[in-house]
């Protein structure tokens, strides 16, 4: 049998603010252990949360650039359950009245096609504190610096149908959420953390299947791979004739397999009811419209302005508008040159690769967006090859000056006299004479292959600075001739 794969995901996105959702406690990561944990946070009796408005006001952003309907009202409920590392014995989330109903969001994928997926809802609720199984030998410590970090919790519909879908996904939304300001977006340290539920149907069914829910998965890597394990598991249970049981599983990467942690149906039972010691978010018109006019420019819309704008593929288009500073630095190396097409190619090529041997982001790039376009400049006017470009790229990287500076004290320019090529071209023709008679012997379809040993001679004696455009035409005129 066909199986179709359908999958929803539940991403918990921790909100940059600077205190804590219910308290003035410090939402910073990294912290020493129980640092960052004030009464309210450890649930000492008598305390009372006060909301952040701040958490209110990020999560109100992400609603109205998704186009999802603000909850004119929301109520923050108690989910009761008992864990360690959740002292209160109960979260405060919002289950019935969330903050954000439904939206949509479109996706821009790797091919440069886009795919639609619904957004269910967006709830704020508290994060749990940490258990820490590897500080002391044989017990388990508890770090509650986490506890109350504002989370957005954002639930799909059961969209997705490939993993490469879901990643996506994350991806767009994580280049949102940064250009939007509310997360750093910081995987690593869970700043968004993924639960893929995933089941499967045979495929033209319409009905869904019995889904499992991988929990915490924090890598778009881990993402792909632990569908690609959760399915074929589900697989092999289905043809064997077996049933999915619903339950609740986990990631283990080291041995790249998902592993039963609870079962749904005892988990289940969190007796939902209103937290009585908040009162509901009341939002209005103003206050909707006021935040509104204040968004920036969304990667989708900036997406399709550069494609329109600078002629980039959508593929060009999707990865520079991904990350706010990355299209602000586009932007500035096109102003400045007025080439977009060559400036994309180099941000996205020799750039790009030289932020990531470095592994540093493009706001520490030691190349201004001023001196790239220098570098291009000379390249449009055919002053350099793209090979010497290179050389004067990385000189630029390396604090030189500029194009000019480096192009002038390495002697790099593009010979493009046809005067000099002409001479060099007639050396090449006058020392080898065999391969001359070669190619005059040899049909047209023979005669570009056999052209190119003397474009590497002359290449060669240039030092690699020949016009290869101009040379081309040049000897294939003295060849032919
Ligand atoms: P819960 O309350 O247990 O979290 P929800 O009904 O809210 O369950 O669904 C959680 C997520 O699971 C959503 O993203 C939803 O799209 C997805 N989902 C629900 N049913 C299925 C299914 N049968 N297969 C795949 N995903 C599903
Ligand atoms: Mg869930």
């Amino acid at each position: 049998m066909k199986w179709e794969q359908v999958m929803g995901l539940e991403v918990h996105l921790q909100l940059a603010t600077q205190t804590k959702i219910f308290s003035g406690a410090a939402n910073r990561f990294g912290a020493e252990p129980n640092r960052q944990a004030c009464a309210v946070d450890l649930g000492m009796p008598g305390m009372l949360p006060v909301v952040n408005e701040l958490a209110v006001k990020y999560a109100v952003m992400f609603g109205l650039s998704i186009d999802a309907a603000i909850g004119k009202r929301s109520v923050f409920d108690r989910k009761n359950y008992f864990y360690p590392d959740s002292p209160k014995g109960y979260q405060i989330s919002q289950f019935f009245e969330p903050i954000v109903g439904e939206g949509s969001f479109t996706i821009p994928m790797p091919d440069g096609s886009t795919f639609p997926i619904r957004i269910t809802r967006a709830h704020l609720e508290e994060d749990a504190g940490k258990s820490v199984h590897d500080a002391f030998a044989g017990q388990t410590g508890i770090d509650l610096n986490r506890a109350g970090t504002p989370l957005l919790e954002i639930v799909t519909e059961p969209d997705f149908r490939t993993a490469e879908q879901a990643v996506a996904y994350l991806k767009a939304l994580h280049s949102l959420v940064t250009t939007l300001g509310i997360s750093d977006g910081n995987m690593a340290e869970g700043s968004m953390r993924c639960d893929i539920n995933l089941s499967l149907r045979a495929e033209g069914s319409d009905e869904l299947g019995t889904r499992t829910e991988i929990k915490n998965v924090n890598s778009f890597r881990f993402v792909e791979r632990a569908i690609g394990v959760e399915a074929e598991r589900q697989r092999d249970i289905l043809e064997d004739g077996g049933r999915i049981v619903q339950e609740t599983r986990l990631y283990d990467a080291d041995n790249n397999e998902t592993r039963s942690m609870r079962s749904k149906e005892v988990a289940n039972d969190y007796r939902y009811f209103p937290e009585p010691d908040l009162l509901p978010i009341i939002i209005d018109e103003t206050y909707i419209e006021t935040l509104r006019a204040t968004l920036p420019e969304l990667p989708g819309p900036k997406r399709q302005r550069f494609v329109q704008h600078y002629a980039l593929s959508d593929y060009d288009a999707a990865l520079l508008a991904s990350e706010r500073t990355l299209a602000a630095y586009f932007e500035a190396v096109t102003a400045s040159c007025g080439e977009a097409k060559l400036a994309a190619n180099w941000i996205l090529g020799d750039l790009s690769a030289a932020l990531n041997r470095e592994d540093i982001g493009i706001n520490q790039c030691p190349v201004t967006p001023e001196a790239l376009a220098g570098l291009i400049l000379r390249i449009a006017d055919n002053t350099l090859s793209s090979k010497l470009a290179k050389q004067v790229f990385e000189g630029l990287w390396r604090g030189q000056g500029s194009a000019e500076d480096i192009i002038e004290a390495q002697g790099l320019e593009q010979v493009s006299d046809s005067g000099v090529l002409e001479a060099m071209i007639d050396e090449v023709i006058a020392n080898n004479p065999a391969q001359v008679v070669q190619y005059k012997a040899a049909d047209e379809g023979k005669r570009k292959k056999l052209s190119g040993f003397f474009v590497g001679q002359i290449m060669k004696a240039s030092k690699g600075q020949a016009n290869p455009q101009l040379l081309s035409t040049l000897l294939i005129k003295k060849l032919d001739r």
